[in-house]
């Protein structure tokens, strides 16, 4: 059985799975106006995790992620700007071209992390219309209002608000400041659509005049067309917790009358030198500033398994040197037991992985377990099952591009050790070695890997 924690229950529970066949998972997706950084990527390794998991379960899945490319305030709530067009202006483009120029980042850095995407992947322009219907409904039946400045949602009417961050809404009405929009019934009402002034770059028609969509309900709309009215499973960041999330839960459940998200799942931060990335820290890195240092995309995705999701996890580049070495390691037995010849049993490390993993994604013991069972003898039962456990990792096993000079010197290494010439042998694992290659002897032959 597979349990995961919920957010909103505050407890382990068997994963939902509304009409028994098919999981339907929704995961807020990037706000495309800068380019990802790897605390963002953090986020999606974790939306990756859960998906294989379930696969390697047995589930089927359907997910979806938005891409958020309108609407988004530079606060979470419905103040300043839209990211969007702070970034059409810094970089003279217009705010479809800065959408296009950072899907494309993200999602090539996505790919070099091996992420399973989900199988809708969705902007929010796409949904205007879907977008201007459900704040229809919502106005319809009476749980939003019209001002001069938009169409709000009214926090008054769904006495629940507040359960998933587990704020108490009337005490932080009594304490609120006095919201400076006099138009609005409560401070904390949020805006469905705006109606946009004229110079507003983004905006389309509407039964309200010509405006453009809000951040949080793009993501009620997305998870509506394309899963419907009972969602299994909802990720995102702690930092959705509060706002984004908040008025998700009360746009959706207002307009169907029911709970449509089952089980939340948040995201703890990826914190940097022990504290926040931040540009005056110049701490926020990049998956390319990785690279540039030498690691590769999958170091980091390794990275990921080596912290509880639910925990910050702390990235120094001394931490990413470690997993690298690990994982380097991990590769190099993984090797030897391809070409091994010893029976082993495997069984007790299978369960040890999935209670690991079936366990609210506990991927440090995971780890462990495989750790420990590469250390067996070499069988290529161990790599085997190493195999199928690599379907919820997923490195790269191919054979790095090990040069044809180093292949032909393991070669002929290899003969003169079995003709008994130690001594050009020794000479040639020299040779190897200055190439920046090792050799290593195993029962039935030897391996070679970069060292
Ligand atoms: P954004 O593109 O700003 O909407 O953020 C995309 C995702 O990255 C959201 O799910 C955030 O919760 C997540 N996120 C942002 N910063 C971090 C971080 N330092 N560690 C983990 N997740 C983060
Ligand atoms: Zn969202």
């Amino acid at each position: 059985m597979v349990k995961f924690y919920n957010s909103l229950t505050r407890q382990k529970e068997e994963v939902p799975c509304h009409d028994n066949k098919v999981i339907k998972m929704y995961s807020c997706g990037p706000t495309v106006y800068y380019y990802p950084h790897i605390g963002n990527f953090r986020a999606y390794l974790f939306m990756d995790n859960i998906r294989r998991v379930l696969k390697y379960n047995g589930y089927t899945l359907d997910g979806v992620m938005n891409i958020t490319d309108v609407g988004h305030m530079t606060s979470d709530a419905d103040e300043g700007e839209d990211k969007m067009l702070v970034a059409s202006q810094r970089e003279h483009k217009s705010p479809w071209e800065v959408a296009k120029f950072y899907t494309d980042v993200f999602m090539n850095d996505a790919k070099k992390l091996n992420i399973d995407f989900p199988e809708h992947i969705v902007p929010a322009t796409s949904v205007i219309k879907e977008m201007i219907d459900f704040v229809q409904a919502l106005l319809d039946k009476g749980f939003a209002y019209e001002t001069s400045k938009g169409i709000y949602f009214d926090i008054a009417k769904f006495p629940e608000y507040g359960r998933l961050s587990g704020m108490d809404i009337n005490e932080k009405l009594a304490g609120a400041r006095i919201d400076v929009d006099d138009e609005k019934r409560s401070p904390y009402d949020f805006v469905l659509w705006v109606k946009a002034p004229k110079e507003h770059i983004m905006q389309w028609e509407s039964p309200w005049g010509m405006g453009y969509p809000g951040w949080h309900i793009e993501c009620s709309v997305i998870g509506d067309k394309y899963l419907g009215e009972y969602i299994d499973i909802h990720t995102g960041g702690v930092d959705h917790k509060p706002v984004h999330h908040e008025n998700e839960i009360a746009q959706s459940n207002c307009r169907y009358g029911h709970q449509v998200v089952k089980m939340w799942m948040h995201l703890e931060f990826l914190q940097v030198d022990g504290g926040k990335m931040s540009k005056s820290l110049n701490n926020i890195y990049r998956l390319s500033d990785l690279e540039e240092k030498g690691f590769s995309a999958e170091d980091f995705r390794f990275f990921y398994f080596l912290a509880h999701y639910s925990k910050q996890q702390n990235f120094t580049f001394d931490a990413l040197n470690m997993a690298k070495n690990t994982l380097k390691s991990i590769k190099n037995l993984v090797k030897e037991h391809k070409i091994g010849t010893t029976r082993v049993g495997t069984s007790h490390f299978e369960k040890m992985f999935l209670d690991s993993i079936n366990d609210d994604l506990n991927m440090p013991k995971a780890i462990a377990c495989v750790q420990q069972m590469l250390h067996e003898e070499r069988s290529q039962d161990v790599y085997k099952t190493f195999l199928k456990f690599n379907e919820v990792l997923g490195l790269n096993l191919e054979d790095e591009q090990i040069p044809q000079n180093v292949k032909d010197l393991a070669e002929k290494r290899w003969q003169a050790k079995k003709e008994r010439d130690f001594a050009t042998a020794d000479n040639l694992r020299q040779q190897i070695s200055d190439l920046g290659y090792e050799v290593k002897d195993t029962k039935d032959g030897y391996s070679l890997s970069e060292k």
